[in-house]
């Protein structure tokens, strides 16, 4: 190697494949267009999609600034660009959801034009009001039909034979539900609105229409990625398709069986199907499964089987864990009480909060949550909180508090009323809620969801006034901002993380605990056909996939809703698990400390087998050894070796570059910058 110089694209894209097995491999490099990924949970698809674009852009076949990777919410939009960014692709990758490129786009046509663009209608409610005033139907159970009829690429004289097609349970007769949908439509076309939408059909109508608007943006965006594609609907594929015009340079990963918002439109056989879509396309599954124990991956595809969802078979790359446990309690409050003391237990030096999650089904459930970890001391946050923050119940209740002006306990009343005034919903039998975080930014999942969100509020006032019973009106809703969003304020803080299972999705913690796992809850009360059950079925699967090393599940005997405590039964899918741990007491439990000595030689295990280091992170090794011999110090007190790993993941190529690096700091910069930089520029030679 003395002497060899690899040219440093060659070399990094080596770095971006050393670490992949022989499938993703295949899958990062194929020259396949299209190109399909279809693998189960945890299998690195992600990884792989991410790893695709930068393999691509640093072997020259795709400029950065021309690629643009999509998914549904901003949040996972969010998470993408920082993968992609941590693989050093700093320069220009678009990293979005349909929305919000649609809306760019659009956005900059009626800036050529001259034109005023239209007002965006971000809550339907305010044109919905009024349309549904003398019907029997609320405003939430509108906005649900029209969404997912629009959805599906569907208008208001469509709409009867659709839900009929699709053997959907409607609020109202379908001809009645047209009406409303026309005259929604009618009221916004009036006061030049347009809805979040109408965003992907005007846009997909100006590529189909307008051939040099078509022309300027394929050629901004030459390169599509899609993750999570079996979350599309089918106006979302329509507008893609509209982007991608004759090219076939698409690459989509998704897995099937994650499929979660088929209630809001999604239709995961454009995945399963995506040679009928595409006949040229190649299809490559990934088969090893990186994140879960072989015990959470046994427990998690049982739950499939047991809803009658046809099994992929999954090789489990993680060694052993401990066994998957199922607790029951006798009531909500002690269910979240014990979920505290769990995750106290299983916190250690080597074990940070951010190490563990909480997963509930419902929004509702979070208020019980974060009072039972709060009054542990136990750092939280409510992922997808901002999302709630956008829900327009909740904005509008908010509103009415800031109003008020008084003390939160005298509003406190008002808002209860509200909250046990909001319909219930679809004719769902029991105020359960039903909410989740929604699917893109204009989501909406009906009536339910409504008044979960509401008793959610009333909650988290509640939980509010024990701190601080003083507190006005507005207090109250500065510290609710900034509690559901201080995601976005501070997300680097080491907290627990509590999230819906709709928005776990596609993230992963070592410790995960399941909690409300009721019939009721799981499956929602309200998923009455083969087809709403079998989504819940997979959400739960989503759920459970989650978890890392260790996974808990929760279930309480007596769960109190509105003031009404009612009995509950465990989820019909987690009986097996029950049964065997009744059957088989003696199967190792042991205290956490045990499992996490050897959870933590595992995954150092793991580690050593999949990976050997990078070549660039092996020259800066050999850099940092080099310079600790000649300052006669420690290596690792020179830089640590987390920070040696972002900066061989970043590969800086200028002093700011690499003074952006979090912990690198100005002082260490300007002290071993010139050499680290040198290191980086020629590895091979430094290696040598
Ligand atoms: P999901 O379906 O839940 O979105 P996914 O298929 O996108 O999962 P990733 O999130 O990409 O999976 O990967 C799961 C975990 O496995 C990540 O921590 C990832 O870094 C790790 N991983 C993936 N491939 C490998 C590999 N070849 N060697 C070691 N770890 C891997
Ligand atoms: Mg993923």
């Amino acid at each position: 190697m003395v002497g060899a110089r690899i040219p440093s694209a060659t070399l990094a894209a080596d770095d971006l494949l050393h670490d992949l097995d022989d499938a993703q491999r295949r899958a990062v490099t194929s020259p396949a267009r299209p190109l399909a990924i279809l693998a189960p949970a945890g299998s690195g698809k992600t990884r792989v999609l991410t790893r695709r674009i930068a393999w691509r852009v640093e072997s020259g076949d795709a400029d950065a600034s021309h690629v643009l990777a999509l998914t549904f919410t901003r949040k996972a939009a969010g998470e993408l660009r920082d993968r992609l960014r941590a693989l050093g692709l700093r320069h220009g990758v678009a990293a979005g959801t349909f929305h919000g490129v649609a809306f760019a786009q659009l956005r900059s046509r009626w800036a050529d034009e001259g034109r005023p663009p239209p007002t965006l209608l971000t809550r339907k409610a305010r044109v919905l009001g009024s349309v549904v005033t003398g019907t029997p139907l609320s405003v939430a159970q509108l906005a649900g039909e029209i969404e997912w009829a629009k959805a599906r690429l569907v208008g208001p004289d469509g709409y009867a034979e659709a839900a009929s097609g699709a053997r959907r349970r409607t609020p109202a007769p379908a001809a009645r539900i047209a009406d409303l949908y026309r005259a929604y439509e009618e009221e916004k076309r009036r006061a030049r609105m347009v809805d979040f939408d109408d965003l992907l059909r005007l846009c997909t109508h100006l590529l189909d229409t307008d051939p040099s608007f078509a022309a300027a943006q394929r050629w901004r965006f030459q390169h599509l990625f899609v993750d999570e594609f079996q979350d599309v609907n089918p106006l979302q594929l329509a507008l893609l398709e509209a982007w991608r015009g004759t090219s076939y340079d698409l690459c989509v990963v998704g897995d099937p069986h994650q499929a979660i918002y088929g209630w809001n439109g999604a239709d995961a056989s454009f995945l399963e199907g995506f040679r009928r879509l595409h006949p040229s396309a190649e299809v490559i599954a990934l088969e090893g499964n990186y994140r879960s124990t072989p015990q959470i991956l046994g427990a998690a595809s049982e739950v499939l089987r047991g809803a009658g969802v046809s099994d992929r078979s999954v090789r489990a790359a993680r060694l052993d864990g401990p066994p998957v446990r199922l607790e029951r309690h006798a009531t909500d409050r002690d269910e979240a009480v014990a979920i505290a003391r769990a995750i106290r237990d299983r916190r250690g030096p080597r074990a940070p909060w951010s190490a563990q999650a909480v997963l509930v089904r419902t929004h509702a459930q979070i208020g019980l949550v974060t009072e039972a970890l709060r009054a542990s001391g136990i750092p939280h946050r409510v992922r997808g909180g901002d999302t709630l923050l956008d829900r327009r119940e909740v904005r509008d209740a908010l509103d009415l508090l800031k109003r008020s002006r008084g003390p939160l306990a005298a509003s406190l009343p008002d808002l209860e009323a509200l909250a046990a005034e909001a319909p219930v919903g679809g004719g769902a039998p029991a105020p359960d809620g039903s909410g989740d975080a929604g699917h893109g930014d204009g989501g909406d999942d009906g009536a339910a969801a409504t008044r979960a969100n509401l008793e959610l509020l009333v909650q988290l006032a509640q939980d509010h006034l024990r701190l601080d019973p003083g507190s006005t009106s507005v207090g109250f809703v500065s510290w609710l901002v900034a509690t559901l969003q201080s995601e976005g304020v501070d997300h680097r803080r080491d907290a627990v993380t509590i999230a819906t299972f709709h928005a776990a999705k596609g993230l992963e913690w070592p410790v995960v605990h399941l909690a409300g796992l009721e019939d009721g809850l799981v499956p929602i009360s309200h998923a009455r056909n083969h087809a709403q059950r079998a989504e819940e079925a997979r959400l739960l699967y989503v759920a459970m996939t989650r978890a890392e090393d260790e996974l808990r599940c929760t279930w309480a005997a007596q769960r109190t809703f509105g003031g009404k405590p009612s009995e509950r039964r465990l989820t019909p899918w987690l009986t097996g698990l029950a049964d065997r741990q009744r059957t088989r007491p003696s199967e190792p439990t042991g205290p956490p400390a045990d499992w996490r000595a050897r959870l933590a030689e595992q995954r150092a295990q793991l580690a050593a087998a999949s990976s050997t280091p990078s070549p660039t992170l092996a020259a800066l090794h050999a850099w940092r050894d080099e310079s600790a011999r000649a300052a006669r110090v420690e290596p690792a007190a020179l830089i640590d070796d987390r920070l040696l790993e972002m900066i061989a993941e970043r590969r800086p190529t200028s002093h700011d570059e690499l003074t952006a690096i979090p912990g690198m700091g100005r002082v260490l910069a300007a002290r071993v910058g010139d050499g680290l930089l040198a290191a980086l520029r020629h590895p091979v030679g430094d290696l040598s």
